[in-house]
């Protein structure tokens, strides 16, 4: 497989916040979001490949038993299914960390994390807009995530405006919990992520949803591989 790194950390989002967890991040991604933080990973290329059994020796090196699959996009990877096969049979809890665009039925799965990506992820670039725009969203692809895993839906709000068209999401995929929704602001630094939060918390609030915390950016301002 091609992967971009492979480190230990908290995991900073999401209904697992603050528990050590080894991060596995592959490599390609066919989205262009517009406040994408790791543009490195979105080339698959670009990754060094790592067969199977290196990927899980490289994880259980470390003292504990959660393991995040992130990417890049990581259901866009062939090997994915082996991967979680593997990893399942190493007794990890397996979390992936997805945008909800592809699904194989072999993934081996604990937590799927799903982050779809609203009009607020579309570049402005209008070449970018192009590759990214009818790829962002399929709803048949997450109604079968929702239906198959223990899941989170994580959504990005850019601004209040933005909480309609998580509503309306949300009813094209009823039934959903809406305890496993979050909405975590829009912030690449620690600086935005302070004077974003107050919003989100509000519309939290008005909408009966969960803040999602971003403890990696909070902690380690987004630093790479922290
Ligand atoms: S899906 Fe994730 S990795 Fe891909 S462009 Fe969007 S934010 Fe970046």
């Amino acid at each position: 497989m091609n992967v971009t790194e492979i480190f230990y950390s908290l995991q900073g989002e999401g209904q697992l916040a603050g528990v050590p967890s080894v991060f596995v991040r592959l490599a390609g991604c066919p989205l262009r979001c517009r406040w994408c933080d790791t543009r490195y990973a979105w080339s698959a290329e670009q990754g060094d490949p790592m067969p199977l059994d290196d990927i899980v020796r490289a994880v259980r090196q470390y003292p504990c038993r959660h393991v995040v699959i992130t990417g890049g996009e990581p259901m866009m990877a062939p090997d994915l299914p082996d991967l979680t096969v593997a990893l399942r049979d190493a007794d990890a809890h397996i979390t992936i960390e997805t945008a909800g665009i592809a699904h194989d039925p072999r993934i081996a799965c604990n937590l799927m994390s799903i982050s779809p990506k609203l009009g607020n992820s579309t570049p402005e670039d209008p070449r970018l807009a192009h590759i990214h725009e009818p790829a962002r969203f399929n709803l048949a692809v997450l109604r079968v995530l929702l239906d198959t895993y223990d899941y989170q839906l994580k959504f990005v709000v850019d601004a209040p405006a933005d909480l309609d068209e998580i509503e309306a999401v949300l009813r094209d995929l009823a039934p959903v919990n809406r305890e496993k929704v979050l909405l975590m602001p829009q912030a690449a630094t620690r600086d935005e992520l302070v004077r974003e939060s107050p919003l989100v918390a509000d519309l939290c609030k008005q909408h009966g949803l969960t803040f999602c915390p971003r403890l990696h950016i909070l902690l380690w301002d987004n630093r790479r591989g922290a």
